[in-house]
C-alpha cells in the first residue's frame, strides 16, 4: 500500500529568489548593472597590477551615503553627457587589503593593512567614464593602477583631450564633495561619512 506524504512535510529546496539581499543594507549599499554602470572590478581579475585574483568574486560594495552621491552623479552624467561610470573598485575587505599587501607590500602602491584605507572604509571608489554611444572609455591617459608619474592628476605631459576628460571628471566628482588624491586619477572618495574600517566581505555565487 503506498504511503501517502502530506505536502507540508515535504522539505523544501532552499531556493533564494535571484535578486535576494544577503547583506546588511543599514550597512552596505550594493552596486549593479541595474544601476546603468559598468562594473569591471579587476581585482576579481588577474587582470591587475598584482596578477593574482585578489577576490574571489567580483561584487561593488559601498557605504550608502557614498552609493546614493555616486548614483545621482552616474545619473546626472548620462543625462548631461551620455556617459556612465565604470566602476574598477569600491570596497575592499580588509583580508582583501592583506591579500594585495602580501602580493605586492609596497607602501607607495598598496597601504598598509594595519593602517587601511578609504576603500576599506567603503568609502572610496576607483573608477572612470564611458561614452555610452561607442562603449568606450574615454582616454584618461593610462590604464588603471598605473604607477607612473603620467598617471598623476598634475602631471602635465597629456594632450588637450586626455587633460578634459580628467578635468571633467574630477570638477565633477569633487563639485559633489568626492576627495581626489593627487598620484590616481580614477580614485574618489567621500570622508566624513564616519565609516569604519570593514574586515565584511560579500557572498559569491555557488
Ligand atoms: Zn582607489
Amino acid at each position: 500500500m503506498p504511503v501517502y506524504v502530506q505536502e507540508d512535510s515535504i522539505p523544501k529546496p532552499n531556493l533564494a529568489p535571484p535578486n535576494a539581499v544577503d547583506y546588511d543594507t543599514t550597512l552596505w549599499t550594493e552596486i549593479t548593472t541595474r544601476d546603468s554602470v559598468v562594473i569591471d572590478l579587476r581585482y576579481a581579475t588577474t587582470d591587475n597590477f598584482t596578477t593574482s585574483q585578489i577576490y574571489p568574486c567580483g561584487r561593488c560594495f559601498l557605504r550608502p551615503s557614498v552609493a546614493t552621491r555616486l548614483l545621482q552623479l552616474n545619473r546626472k552624467i548620462i543625462k548631461e553627457k551620455n556617459y556612465q561610470f565604470k566602476l574598477y573598485d569600491c570596497y575592499r575587505p580588509r583580508p582583501a587589503q592583506q591579500r594585495l599587501w602580501d602580493q605586492h607590500p609596497n607602501p607607495t602602491h598598496v597601504t598598509h593593512p594595519s593602517k587601511g584605507s578609504m576603500h576599506n572604509r567603503g568609502a572610496a571608489v576607483d573608477l572612470t567614464l564611458v561614452s555610452i554611444s561607442s562603449g568606450q572609455v574615454l582616454d584618461m591617459g593610462t590604464d588603471f593602477d598605473f604607477f607612473g608619474r603620467e598617471a598623476r592628476l598634475d602631471y602635465i605631459g597629456h594632450t588637450d583631450s586626455i587633460q578634459s576628460n580628467r578635468i571633467y571628471l574630477q570638477k565633477l566628482m569633487e563639485d559633489a564633495g568626492f576627495k581626489s588624491i593627487k598620484s590616481e586619477w580614477w580614485h574618489y572618495s567621500l570622508s566624513g561619512q564616519g565609516s569604519a574600517l570593514s574586515s565584511w566581505e560579500w557572498q559569491c555565487p555557488d
